[in-house]
C-alpha cells in the first residue's frame, strides 16, 4: 500500500484528519481538487464573517451620534472590501498547506474518485492506501425552477464584482438570512423570499418571531409562504414570479435553499460504499461508511453541517486509526449561531422539542441593550433558558442579540457539564452586561409540555 491513510477532500475536516495521523506517524495523502482549507475558509465561515463585519461598521456609524460624534458616512467600496478579504483568504490557504507539508503529509492538488475499496484515481495516478476517508463537504442548490441558472449561489456572492443596489435572497436557513443581513447592512434593498410562515426552521420559536421582527426593523422585505415560480432577466433586470402571481423586480437573485453532501462522480459503488436517499454518505458512530476501511466525515455526511464539528471528526477518527485513542465526538449540545443582523446563537434544545419530553420551565427576557438607549436605533435582544421541570437541568439556551455568539460558547459549557437553574442563580453576574441577564432570570414567564406530559 502506498500510503496508512488516505484523505479525499482538504476542507475543515480532511486537514484536520490528514495534520493528526500524520502527527501520529502515519504515512498520510491527501487530495485537494479545488481550494485548501474548503468550504469554511474559502466561500463559508471566514469569509461571511468579514462580509458581516463590514457592514456592522455602517450601522456603528449611524449610531455614534447618540454618543455624541460626528461621524459623516461616505459610500461603501465594495471593490476594496472583496480585495481585502481575498487577501486575507489567500493567506489562510498558505497556512493550511504549510500545516500539512510540515506534519508531513502528501498533498495532491487534484480530483480523488474511486477505483475500489484501498485504490484511488487521484489526477490520473493509481494511489493505494489501507484507510481512506471521504471528506468532501457539500456544494450549494438552486431551486428546480425556470431560469434558475439567472441566480447565484453562495459561492458566487464572495466575488460579485458590484454591490447589486436590489437583491432577492431565496431561502430562509441561516445562509440566507445572514446574506440578508449583509446586503442591507452594505445598503442594498433586500427581499427575502421563504416557504416558510417564519425564518429559520429548526430553531426556537421565539427566536424565529424575534428574528423576523429584526430582519424588518433592518429594512428587509420579508416574503414569507411564497414559493418561486420562476425566473426571468429583462435587460439588467431579474423578475422572480411567485406562486400568489407577483413578481418581483430586483437586480439580483440569490438562492440560499439548502446544500448538497459532494457524493456525485466519486465512484462510492466502486467501494461499495452505500448514499442514503439525499446523497449523503451513511456512517456509524465511529465513522465507518458501509465498506471496510473506508470512512466519511463532515458536510458529506450530512447531519450537524458546521466546521467545528467537522473538524472535530477528523481529529477524533485520526486519533482513532492511529493514535491508540479510539473515541467518538458526541453532537449534543453543540452550539451554534447564525450571524444576522443582530445575531441569533443556541445549545441544547428548542421550547418546543424539551415539552415533547415532558414539563420545562421556559424564561424569556426582552429588552432594549444598553448601547440602543442612546443610538436610538430599534433593536431589542431575546434571552431565553429552557429547564428540565423534575430535573431542574438546563437543556435549552437560546439568544438573539448583539453578541450572542460569544456568550453562547460559555453556555455551552454549562450544558454539556449538566448545569441546573440553580448552578446558574448562584452565578454572580458580569455588570453591566447583556449576558448577567442569563444568571439573574428569577421569574419563570411559562410552563410548557404539561399536557404532553400527562398524557
Ligand atoms: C456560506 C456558508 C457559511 C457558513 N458559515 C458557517 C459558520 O458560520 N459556522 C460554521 O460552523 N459552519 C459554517 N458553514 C459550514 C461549514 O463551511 C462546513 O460545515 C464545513 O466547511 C464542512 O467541512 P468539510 O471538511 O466537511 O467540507 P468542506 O469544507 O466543504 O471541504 C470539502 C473539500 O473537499 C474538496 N473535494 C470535494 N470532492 C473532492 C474530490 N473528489 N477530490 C478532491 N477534493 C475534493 C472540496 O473542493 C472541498 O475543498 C458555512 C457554509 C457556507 C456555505
Amino acid at each position: 500500500m502506498d500510503f496508512d491513510l488516505f484523505v479525499i477532500g482538504g476542507g475543515s475536516a480532511g486537514v484536520r484528519c490528514a495534520r493528526i495521523a500524520a502527527g501520529h506517524g502515519a504515512r498520510v495523502g491527501i487530495a485537494e481538487e479545488r481550494f485548501w482549507g474548503g468550504t469554511c475558509v474559502n466561500v463559508g465561515c471566514v469569509p461571511k464573517k468579514l462580509l458581516v463585519q463590514a457592514g456592522e461598521y455602517g450601522g456603528w456609524a449611524d449610531d455614534a451620534a447618540g454618543f455624541g460624534w460626528t461621524i459623516k458616512k461616505g459610500p461603501h467600496n465594495w471593490a476594496r472590501l472583496i480585495a481585502a478579504k481575498d487577501a486575507e483568504i489567500s493567506r489562510l490557504n498558505g497556512i493550511y498547506k504549510r500545516l500539512l507539508d510540515g506534519a508531513g503529509a502528501q498533498i495532491f492538488e487534484a480530483r480523488a474518485t474511486f477505483i475500489d475499496a484501498h485504490t484511488l484515481d487521484v489526477g490520473g495516478k493509481r494511489v493505494t492506501a489501507q484507510h481512506i476517508v471521504i471528506g468532501t463537504g457539500g456544494h450549494p442548490v438552486r431551486l428546480p425552477i425556470p431560469g434558475a441558472e439567472l441566480g447565484i449561489i453562495s459561492d458566487d456572492a464572495f466575488y460579485l464584482p458590484t454591490m447589486p443596489k436590489r437583491v432577492a435572497v431565496i431561502g430562509s436557513g441561516y445562509i440566507a438570512v445572514e446574506f440578508a443581513g449583509i446586503f442591507a447592512a452594505l445598503g442594498a434593498q433586500v427581499d427575502l423570499v421563504y416557504r416558510q410562515p417564519l425564518p429559520l426552521r429548526g430553531f426556537d420559536q421565539d427566536m424565529r418571531e424575534a428574528l423576523a421582527e429584526a430582519l424588518t426593523a433592518q429594512g428587509i422585505t420579508l416574503h414569507p409562504g411564497s414559493r418561486p415560480q420562476q425566473l426571468a432577466a429583462d435587460g439588467d433586470e431579474r423578475v422572480l414570479t411567485l406562486n400568489d402571481g407577483r413578481a418581483l423586480r430586483t437586480d439580483l437573485v440569490f438562492f440560499a435553499t439548502g446544500r448538497a453532501p459532494a457524493t456525485q462522480n466519486l465512484g462510492l459503488e466502486n467501494a461499495g460504499v452505500q448514499t442514503n436517499d439525499a446523497g449523503a454518505v451513511i456512517i456509524d458512530q465511529n465513522l465507518r461508511t458501509t465498506a471496510p476501511g473506508v470512512y466519511a466525515m463532515g458536510d458529506v455526511t450530512d447531519r450537524l453541517n458546521l466546521t467545528p464539528v467537522a473538524i472535530a471528526e477528523g481529529h477524533a477518527l485520526a486519533d482513532s486509526l492511529f493514535g491508540r485513542n479510539p473515541r467518538s465526538i458526541s453532537l449534543r449540545n453543540v452550539a451554534t449561531a447564525v450571524f444576522s443582523t443582530p445575531p441569533v446563537a443556541t445549545v441544547g434544545l428548542t421550547e418546543e422539542q424539551a415539552a415533547e419530553h415532558g414539563p420545562v420551565d421556559v424564561y424569556v427576557s426582552r429588552f432594549t441593550p444598553m448601547r440602543h438607549t442612546l443610538s436610538g436605533r430599534a433593536r431589542k435582544s431575546t434571552m431565553k433558558l429552557v429547564v428540565d421541570q423534575a430535573s431542574q437541568k438546563v437543556v435549552g439556551a437560546h439568544m438573539l442579540g448583539e453578541d450572542a455568539p460569544e456568550i453562547m460558547q460559555g453556555l455551552a459549557i454549562a450544558l454539556v457539564m449538566g448545569a441546573t437553574k440553580a448552578d446558574f442563580d448562584r452565578t454572580i453576574g458580569i455588570h453591566p452586561t447583556a449576558a448577567e441577564e442569563y444568571v439573574t432570570m428569577r421569574t419563570r414567564t411559562r410552563v410548557a409540555g404539561v399536557a404532553k406530559a400527562a398524557e
